[in-house]
This record gives structure tokens, C-alpha cells and sequence, in this order.
């Protein structure tokens, strides 16, 4: 008797389904794409808890005979491949016949399928490989497949199954992906009842783009073309001012295949350059149709790498088309519309460099000219009210990105204790503000200087911090309520965020399919605009880790950065005045959320120091 034996069936297909069905969104990705093999020009795609409770698949496609079911479901039986000829010439998605058997083995499944010109259908019901009924049944032509309870009989799968609304955010990005490739094919999308996709077939691939992106964007996305010899580039994709924290809406179709590219990825981003805030990706669609014999597909199905024979030429094709692009689209729209100063990276260091130089300015006037310090300040320092300020600085920099770091040269910096700073800014104080972004105070005997930006930070970090602990933030109610469209997957995340927008300060409530409704925002970012806030917020919200605490943290993090007033943005004397009070009255002034410091202060005694007056 031999030790070695041929495994049963519903063993191979189970280890096969440990490749090929990592978790729900792979059941999806599968199904979907055998039903856009089938020709289905419509496909809708419902589940439940995440796909790990239920998977439906319908479409209207091809359909299968009953003999043909009967094959489907076996191991290596497909419809897609008959000669050896064939795998160098694939145009399917498909051609392994291995994922209906694999998902079979590990759920409990039921496929309904009538062919194209057949009287009736036909169903089969299988439980973890295991066929237990075959049925003719009247039923549409096209297929419908239902997966219930993946992973019932592998728990240590199960167990690794994410929340569902993160499973529900990849099945999410997978219909995206291969509708964005199959414009020809109408596709819904329905988790938990709720319809988070629904577009309509249409012949023209930059609508389908625009479906998936907002129609209503579509003037702030380039569309441009470019024929090389051997290939064709097309470009749908937003202008800066569109820009995610997230780089999964950035597609790269390879002959209208999603497949990620790092070199494409790379070529992109270079040609975005300062036009792009560190850590911001742009989003949309970079179509490449290239002679398949230059592009290395692995075919491996749970991969989607590619490489071309010649990625310089493609490198630099996307690069200077993407580059003119945008450009153009700086020079007819106006500079306005594009950040002048949006590479924080580039802009910090200027700014850096301006800052410090007009503080170097500010002392070889104080110790060279003969000027009192304070006209020297004034001469440097705008007032508030003052053209000077106005544009100095152009829009705003990220504060993650922002230097507050002491300058060079400059000063100690010491705070003797809150009395010590209180009495800088009482009345007598003199308020400027400088670049646009500092707050001067200048009193009898010292010297204060604050990061407008970092100290707002701060007094908006601590009120967020009250809020989770249920003191909830004064709202403002929107004159005019403000609609805003969630993509498919941000639904699932405004659903889990709900509770602490609404203790942030936000009222927002569902509006139709996809679409939510800000009634209120928090009264203390008043100024700002309510749907960009919202979205940064969500963005934010959606990569948080950690336990509560640090996710609490994080989220006050973000609601003040988000908040807070910028870099260049002017502030009246009050208003200046306000802040200092509000910065000071905070339990810890002295920083910004990130650790960087709020204010520094120098004393007269400090400068007598520095100058070689006293010691
Ligand atoms: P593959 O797609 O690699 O061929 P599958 O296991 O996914 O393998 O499917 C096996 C076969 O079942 C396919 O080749 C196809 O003939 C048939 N099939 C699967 N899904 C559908 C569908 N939705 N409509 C029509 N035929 C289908
Ligand atoms: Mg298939």
C-alpha cells in the first residue's frame, strides 16, 4: 500500500481557493469578471455584512446550459481556452476554470444559468464542494450566482476577515476597477441595501470615467491624448485642486485593463510635481493601449504587476502629456485655480528663506541703522489692515508640512509661565502680522511671535479633545444646506464616522443614494468651506489606526489642522487678539498638535544678551 495518494477533488479545490479567494472582494472580482467574459451588458452586484454573509452576482450575459453548469463547476473546466495557441492570445478575463470550483468549496453556493435561446434554466446548489441539488428552474436569461457564508468551513479564514466596511471598500475599488475598464456594460453596486454604484452602460470610456469621478467634476479633470509608435496614451485627470490623500483613485488601464503600474505610478506623480502638497495624489484614469506582445502581464490571478519592453518611452510620453496638461489648464484658467505655492516641500523652504531673511533684515536694521527696533519692525512687519500683508504668502500651507521651527540666529526661547505671556498681549501690546503668517506682539520689554496656523491648531486640537469626552462643539447651522456625493466607498466610512462628526460639531443626513446633506458645520471653522472640510475630514478619518485613544487623538489632529486658519490667510487685530486669548487659555499653549512650537518670546534682557549688552 502506498503512502502517496491522489487528493479527493474538494481537497485541490479547497487549497486552490486558499490562492485564488483570498477574501470577499476576490469572490466579486471573479464572479464580475466571468460575467463580462459572458457579455453581460448589465451586472449588478449585491451584498451583505462585507460579502462575508452574502455575494449576488446577476447578469445578462451569455448564460450556461445545464451540461455546461455541470462543467463550470469543475476544476480546470473552462469555455475560454481550447488550444495551447490560445494562452498566448488571451482576451478574457478568465481561462484557469478555477474559480467557480474554489469558491464552491468554501461557501455555500447557488448558480441560476439559461443560456442564450434555451427554454428554461437552470440551478445548482453546492456546500463546500459538495453538490446538493440540480434543478431545472424557470428563470431570466444570463446567470445569477449567490456565495453565502465564505469561509464557513475554513473559521481561521473567517477570522481574518476585516470589519465590513473595510471588506466593503475593497469590493468597492473592484467594481470601480473593471467598470472603469468596461464602459459597454451597465453596472449596480448594493451593500446592506444601500445602492453605492450605479452606472449606465454608455460606448465612451472617458463618460464611464466621469460617471465614476462626478459628472458634475468633470471641468476640473484634463482629458488629453497622445499616439506614440507603439502605443496610445489617454489621460482623464484632476486638477491639483481635486487631490486625495488616498492613491487608490489613481487608475492606470493597460488595453482597458486595471493593472498598477509602478512605472506609470512614478511617471504621474513626477509630472505633478509642485503642483501636489506632499502625501496628495491626484485621482482618475491613465488609459495605455499598447500592443500586448510589449507588456509583460504576470498571469498569475492574484497579481496585477506589469512591465513594458521600453518603459523610458512610456515614462516620458505620460510624463510630458500629463506636464502640458496641466500646464495648459493653469494658463487658460487662470492661475487662481492651480495653488501657486502648493509643493509645501519647495514653498517651506522659500518661505523659510524669506522668513528668515526679513528676520535677519530686522536685526542688522535694529543693531546698523540707528532705527528703534520697533519702527524697524514696522517697516518689515505689516499691519494687519495693510495691503502689504495681503498676498505676500499667496494660499495655504499643510501644517504637517509648515516650519515653525526657531530661526537660526534667532533668540532663546524661553516662556516664563502663562502670567508672564498673559501680560504680553494686554491691551498695550501691539499686534502685527507678518508673511501672513505670524502674529507679532510687540510689548514694552519683549517680543512674542506666534504661528497663526500652529496656535489655531492647538486651541482646535483641545476643543476636539473635549468633544470626545462628550462635551459635544457648538454647531452652525448652513444658511443653505450643502450636497455633497460620496464615492461608493467613503458611504461605508461617513456611516462609521457619523457619531463623531456629529460631536465635532457636524450635522449631516442622508440624501438619496450616495449623497449626504451638511445641515451645520462646528461654529468655530465657520469661515471655512463646508464641503471641502467635510471630505478632508472623511479622508483623513479613513486611515486612522490605533487604539481609541490614539484614534481620538488623531482625528482632533485632523479636525484642527483641517480647521484651523492658514498660512496667509489675514486676521484683523481682534481677531488676532482673540486667538492669543483663546491660545493662552489652552491647557498647553506651547505647542501644536504635531509638537512644533506655537509661540516664541523674547525678552529684553535676551536681546541685551545676544547684542553684547550685558554678561
Ligand atoms: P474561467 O473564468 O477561468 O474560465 P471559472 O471557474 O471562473 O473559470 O468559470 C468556468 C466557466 O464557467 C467559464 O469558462 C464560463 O464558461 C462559465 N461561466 C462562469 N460564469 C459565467 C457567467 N456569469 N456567464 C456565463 N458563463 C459563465
Ligand atoms: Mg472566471
Amino acid at each position: 500500500m502506498s503512502r502517496i495518494k491522489l487528493l479527493p477533488d474538494v481537497l485541490i479545490n479547497k487549497i486552490a481557493a486558499g490562492e485564488v479567494i483570498e477574501r470577499p472582494a476576490s469572490v466579486v472580482k471573479e464572479l464580475v469578471e466571468n460575467s463580462i467574459d459572458a457579455q453581460a451588458s448589465r451586472i449588478e452586484v449585491r451584498v451583505e455584512e462585507g460579502g462575508s454573509r452574502t455575494i449576488e452576482v446577476n447578469d445578462n450575459g451569455v448564460g450556461m446550459t445545464a451540461e455546461e453548469l455541470r462543467l463550470a463547476v469543475q476544476r480546470h473546466a473552462t469555455s475560454k481556452l481550447a488550444t495551447p495557441e490560445d494562452l498566448f492570445a488571451i482576451r478574457s478575463f478568465g481561462f484557469r476554470g478555477e474559480a467557480l470550483p474554489s469558491i464552491a468549496s468554501v461557501a455555500q453556493l447557488t448558480i441560476k444559468s439559461r443560456a442564450a435561446g434555451a427554454d428554461s434554466g437552470y440551478q445548482l446548489e453546492i456546500e463546500g464542494g459538495v453538490i446538493k441539488s440540480a434543478a431545472e428552474v424557470g428563470c431570466d436569461f444570463g446567470t445569477y450566482i449567490s456565495v453565502k457564508n465564505l469561509f464557513f468551513n475554513t473559521p481561521a479564514r473567517r477570522k481574518f476577515l476585516k470589519t465590513s466596511s473595510a471588506e466593503v471598500r475593497r469590493i468597492a475599488e473592484v467594481v470601480e476597477s473593471l467598470a472603469v475598464g468596461n464602459p459597454q456594460s451597465a453596472f449596480v453596486l448594493e451593500s446592506g441595501g444601500q445602492v453605492l454604484l450605479d452606472l449606465s452602460a454608455t460606448a465612451d470610456r472617458i463618460e464611464r470615467a466621469a460617471q465614476l469621478f462626478g459628472v458634475s467634476n468633470k471641468s476640473k479633470f484634463l482629458h488629453s491624448s497622445r499616439e506614440g509608435e507603439l502605443f496610445r496614451l489617454e489621460i482623464y485627470l484632476s486638477l491639483p485642486e481635486l487631490c486625495r490623500r488616498n492613491r487608490s483613485r489613481v487608475m492606470t488601464l493597460v488595453n482597458n485593463r486595471r493593472i498598477d503600474s509602478k512605472a506609470l505610478f512614478a511617471a504621474l506623480m513626477s509630472s505633478y510635481g509642485e503642483f501636489l502638497n506632499n502625501g496628495t495624489y491626484p485621482q482618475g484614469v491613465v488609459y495605455l493601449d499598447i500592443d500586448p506582445s510589449l507588456v509583460d502581464v504576470n498571469v498569475h490571478p492574484a497579481k496585477s504587476e506589469v512591465r513594458f519592453s521600453d518603459e523610458r518611452t512610456l515614462f516620458h510620453s505620460l510624463y510630458h502629456l500629463v506636464r502640458e496638461s496641466l500646464l495648459e489648464g493653469d494658463s487658460t484658467r487662470g492661475l487662481g485655480q492651480i495653488p501657486r505655492r502648493s509643493n509645501p516641500g519647495m514653498m517651506t523652504e522659500e518661505f523659510r528663506q524669506r522668513t528668515r531673511e526679513s528676520m535677519r533684515s530686522f536685526f542688522e536694521a535694529t543693531t546698523g541703522s540707528g532705527r528703534t527696533a520697533e519702527e524697524s519692525l514696522a517697516a518689515i512687519v505689516a499691519r494687519p489692515d495693510s495691503e502689504a500683508t495681503a498676498d505676500s504668502f499667496g494660499s495655504s500651507i499643510d501644517s504637517e508640512d509648515q516650519s515653525a521651527e526657531p530661526q537660526e540666529g534667532a533668540v532663546v526661547h524661553d516662556l516664563n509661565g502663562r502670567a508672564g505671556l498673559k501680560s504680553t498681549i494686554d491691551a498695550s501690546v501691539r499686534l502685527y502680522q507678518m508673511a501672513g503668517l505670524y502674529i507679532v506682539a510687540l510689548a514694552r520689554d519683549s517680543l512674542m511671535i506666534v504661528d497663526q496656523h500652529a496656535a489655531h491648531e492647538r486651541v482646535l486640537f483641545e476643543l476636539a479633545m473635549k468633544s470626545f469626552h462628550k462635551e459635544s462643539i457648538t454647531s452652525q447651522q448652513l444658511l443653505f444646506p450643502v450636497a455633497v456625493t460620496l464615492e461608493p466607498a467613503d458611504l461605508e466610512l461617513f456611516q462609521r464616522e457619523r457619531d463623531t462628526l456629529q460631536s465635532l460639531g457636524f450635522s449631516v443626513s442622508e440624501f438619496g443614494p450616495r449623497q449626504v446633506q451638511l445641515e451645520a458645520i462646528p461654529a468655530a471653522l465657520g469661515s471655512k468651506n463646508p464641503e471641502k472640510l467635510f471630505r478632508e475630514l472623511l479622508d483623513d478619518f479613513s486611515d486612522i489606526s490605533g487604539d481609541e485613544k490614539k484614534r481620538f487623538e488623531k482625528k482632533a489632529a485632523s479636525f484642527a489642522c483641517r480647521g484651523a486658519i492658514m498660512a496667509g490667510d489675514r486676521l484683523s487685530e481682534p481677531a488676532m487678539r482673540a486667538l492669543l486669548e483663546s491660545l493662552l487659555a489652552a491647557e498647553n499653549p506651547y505647542v501644536c498638535p504635531h509638537g512644533r512650537p506655537t509661540i516664541l518670546k523674547f525678552t529684553r534682557d535676551e536681546l541685551d544678551l545676544k547684542f553684547g549688552r550685558l554678561g
